[in-house]
C-alpha cells in the first residue's frame, strides 16, 4: 500500500502564496490599505512611512471602522463586506472586492489593527504576524481604522531582497497615493516619511487637488472636459497646448474611480492635439471615464492597470471630438492663427542679407579699354571693392561664405544684374564651398588641416584613407557628454548666476527625486535651491548653455532620471550628462568657422569612443579613397 501524497496546505502557506500576487512592495500595501479607507467612507487619510515603507507603513482613516467580529474576520481570506454573489462582480463600485488584501498583508508582515465604529464605546486592537493572531483586545481608540504594517516580508527573505532602492519604493508609494488622491479630491490626504511631511492636501475640488499635487502653474493650464454620451461619460481636464512637455507630463486616465493605463486612448488624446503641439511632446491630462461596469473587463487582477473596453473605437472618436471641441471653445486653436498674424514680420532674409542696407555696387569702367587693341593681356580688372558692398551686414552668409576671388575670372561681375548674380552665388554658397573643397584639399596627410562644412550639418575633412564626414551635432554631443560626465564625478563646475532666479514647481514624487539629484545638478553647474512645497529656484546655470531654457532642461533631466527608475548612480549620471549634452550641443544649421571645426574634431578624437554618440548613433562616416577612385573609373 503506497501512501496518498496530496494534502491541503496550511492557511498560512496558502496565504503567503496568494500574497505574492497582491503584495509585491510597500506600494501595494499602501494601495490596498488606502483603498480600504476610501471604501470605508473616510474623509481624511493619513499615511506614515518609515524609510520607504520597508520597516513601517501606517494608514490612519476616520472611516466607519469595524466591529470586533469584523475586525477579526477582515484578515480571513475571501472575507469581504463588499460583494455577496457573482452578479455583484459585474456591478462594482468599491475598490476592493476579493477580500484578499488584508489576509495577504497579514501573511507577510507584522500587522496591528486598531479600529472603532462611532456607535461603539471601545475599539478593537488585533496583532497578527505571518497569518498568526498574536493578540486581540479591547481598547480606547478614535473612530476609524488604523493599520500598522511592520517589517514587510519579514518571513519571506527572497521577497525582501527583491525590493529596490528606497527612492524607487518611495516613488511607487507616492504614485499610488497620487492616483487615489486624484480620484477623491473630497478626501484629505497627508503623507509623512520619517515624520517629514511629503503631501498634505485638504478636501478640495478636482482642479484644486491637481494644483495642490502638481503646482499652481499646471492648474492654470487646464481646460475642463465634460461630455456625456450613451456609451461613456468623460470628465476632467486636459492641458492647453502650451502645457505640452517633452518628458514627464502628468497623464492620468481613470475609469469608474480606478486608475488605468490605456495606451490607445492616450494616442487619441495626443491625436486631438496634432498640429497644435510638436509630435514629440505630450500634454498633461486628467480624464475620468464613467461606463456601465458591465461594458468593461472587470479588473480581475488586483495589480493590473490595463482595462479592456467594449467600445474602444467609439470612445476614441468621442475623446478626440470632445477635446477638440474644448480646445476650439477656449479659442486655443484659432488663437494660434491670430498669434501668427500679430507676430512681428520676420524678414525673409534671415541670414542678415538685406538689400536696403547694402549700397548698390558702384562700377568703374576702364573707358580706355579697347577690346580690338592688340594687347589684350595688358587689361587689368577694374578694382571693385566688393567686400565693402556688404559692410555693415554682420553675420551675413554672403560675407562669410562667398569667396569673390573664386569667381571665374572671365565671369566679369559688372553686368546689369550683378547683384542678383551675387545673390545666386550666395544661394549656391554651400555647394560652391563643396566644389572648392575637393579642388583645394592640399594633401591627404594632415588629419584635420582642412575642414569644410556641408549643408550646415556635416564637417567634411580629408584623411589618409579617404574623406571623412562628421555629423557636427552628434560629434558635439559625444564631446559634451564626456565633459559633463566627468563634471558629475567632480565637485562643482563653472556656474553663471542668474539675475532673476527661475522658479519651478514639481510634484511631490518628483521633488523627492529632485532633492536627491541636487548635488549632481550642482556638479554640472546648476545652482538650485529647494524652496519647499515642491518649488525649486534655479539661481545659476552652467556656463555655456546660454540660450537654453534652464527650467525645461532641469525638468527633462529629472524626468529622464525618474523614467530610469531603480538604477545605479552611474546610470543616472549617464542620463543627465546625455540630456545636457543633447540640449546644449551645436545644432544642425549652425555655421562653424574653420577653427571651430578643427577644435571640435580634435576634441572628438580625444574622446574614448568617438565613433558613436552615447546612445549609439554614428558620429562619422568615411568615404574610402578607392571608392572615390571607382567613381571616376
Ligand atoms: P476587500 O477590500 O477586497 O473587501 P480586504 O482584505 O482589503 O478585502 O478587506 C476585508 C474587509 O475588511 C473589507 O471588506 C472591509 O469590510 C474591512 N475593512 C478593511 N479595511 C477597512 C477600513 N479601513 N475600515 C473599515 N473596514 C475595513
Ligand atoms: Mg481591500
Amino acid at each position: 500500500m503506497t501512501e496518498d501524497l496530496i494534502h491541503l496546505l496550511p492557511d498560512s502557506v496558502a496565504n503567503q502564496i496568494a500574497a505574492g500576487e497582491v503584495i509585491q512592495r510597500p506600494a501595494s500595501v499602501v494601495k490596498e490599505l488606502v483603498e480600504n479607507s476610501v471604501d470605508a467612507g473616510a474623509t481624511s487619510i493619513q499615511v506614515r512611512l518609515t524609510d520607504a515603507g520597508r520597516t513601517n507603513i501606517q494608514v490612519i482613516d476616520n472611516g466607519k471602522g469595524m466591529s470586533e467580529t469584523d475586525a477579526r474576520m477582515s484578515f480571513e481570506r475571501h472575507a469581504t463586506s463588499k460583494i455577496k454573489d457573482p452578479a455583484d462582480l459585474f456591478n462594482l463600485h468599491t475598490f476592493g472586492f476579493r477580500g484578499e488584501a488584508l489576509a495577504s498583508i497579514a501573511a507577510v508582515a507584522q500587522v496591528e489593527l486598531r479600529t472603532r465604529r462611532k456607535e461603539d464605546e471601545l475599539g478593537t486592537v488585533i496583532r497578527i504576524a505571518g497569518s498568526r493572531i498574536e493578540s486581540q483586545e479591547v481598547d480606547v481608540c478614535p473612530v476609524g481604522t488604523n493599520f500598522q504594517v511592520k517589517n514587510l516580508f519579514f518571513n519571506v527573505p527572497a521577497r525582501r531582497k527583491f525590493l529596490k532602492s528606497d527612492q524607487t519604493e518611495l516613488n511607487n508609494v507616492m504614485m499610488e497615493i497620487e492616483r487615489v488622491a486624484l480620484v477623491h479630491p473630497e478626501i484629505a490626504f497627508s503623507v509623512y516619511r520619517n515624520d517629514v511631511e511629503l503631501i498634505n492636501v485638504p478636501q478640495a475640488t478636482l482642479r484644486q487637488r491637481i494644483q495642490h499635487l502638481f503646482g499652481k502653474k499646471l492648474g492654470q493650464e487646464l481646460l475642463t472636459i465634460d461630455v456625456d454620451t450613451t456609451l461613456v461619460k468623460v470628465t476632467g481636464c486636459v492641458g492647453v497646448p502650451e502645457s505640452a512637455r517633452k518628458k514627464g507630463a502628468h497623464c492620468f486616465f481613470f475609469v469608474n474611480g480606478r486608475y488605468m493605463r490605456h495606451p490607445y486612448f492616450h494616442k487619441a488624446v495626443m491625436e486631438a492635439y496634432s498640429h497644435l503641439i510638436p509630435s514629440t511632446e505630450q500634454v498633461p491630462y486628467f480624464l475620468y471615464f464613467s461606463v456601465e461596469p458591465s461594458r468593461i473587463d472587470v479588473n480581475i487582477h488586483p495589480t493590473k492597470t490595463e482595462i479592456k473596453f467594449e467600445d474602444e473605437q467609439a470612445i476614441w472618436q468621442i475623446l478626440i471630438a470632445s477635446i477638440r471641441e474644448v480646445l476650439g471653445r477656449s479659442n486655443v486653436a484659432p488663437s494660434i492663427d491670430f498669434d501668427v498674424a500679430d507676430c512681428p514680420d520676420i524678414p525673409v532674409h534671415t541670414m542678415g542679407f538685406d538689400k536696403a542696407s547694402c549700397a548698390p555696387p558702384t562700377l568703374t569702367v576702364d573707358s580706355s579699354y579697347n577690346p580690338f587693341k592688340q594687347d589684350v593681356s595688358s587689361y587689368k580688372r577694374p578694382s571693385v571693392k566688393w567686400d565693402e558692398l556688404y559692410c555693415g551686414v554682420e553675420g551675413s552668409s554672403l560675407g562669410r561664405e562667398l569667396r569673390f576671388d573664386a569667381l571665374p575670372s572671365d565671369d566679369l561681375p559688372w553686368s546689369d544684374n550683378s547683384l542678383s548674380e551675387v545673390q545666386k552665388q550666395s544661394d549656391e554658397g554651400v555647394q560652391n564651398r563643396g566644389g572648392e573643397l575637393f579642388s583645394s584639399v592640399p594633401t591627404t596627410q594632415s588629419s584635420c588641416a582642412d575642414c569644410y562644412q556641408y549643408k550646415g550639418r556635416y564637417i567634411v575633412t580629408s584623411m589618409k584613407s579617404g574623406l571623412m564626414l562628421i555629423d557636427q551635432h552628434r560629434a558635439h554631443v559625444r564631446v559634451l557628454f564626456q565633459r559633463y560626465l566627468s563634471q558629475l564625478s567632480e565637485h562643482g563646475s563653472a556656474s553663471q548666476g542668474l539675475l532673476f532666479p527661475e522658479m519651478f514647481t514639481v510634484s511631490t514624487v518628483q521633488s523627492v527625486v529632485m532633492e536627491q539629484l541636487l548635488d549632481d545638478f550642482y556638479n554640472l553647474g546648476f545652482d538650485i535651491s529647494n524652496m519647499g512645497g515642491g518649488s525649486f529656484a534655479i539661481q545659476g546655470v552652467p556656463s555655456g548653455i546660454e540660450g537654453l531654457n534652464p527650467i525645461s532642461l532641469v525638468c527633462d533631466m529629472l524626468a529622464e532620471a525618474m523614467e530610469q527608475g531603480d538604477v545605479s548612480k552611474e546610470e543616472i549620471h549617464h542620463t543627465m550628462a546625455l540630456t545636457m549634452a543633447r540640449s546644449s550641443a551645436i545644432v544642425v544649421g549652425q555655421v562653424l568657422s574653420a577653427s571651430e571645426m578643427t577644435a571640435l574634431i580634435e576634441e572628438l578624437f580625444a574622446c574614448e569612443m568617438p565613433a558613436y554618440t552615447p546612445d549609439g548613433k554614428k558620429v562619422f562616416t568615411i568615404i574610402a579613397e578607392d571608392e572615390i577612385e571607382k567613381r571616376f573609373a
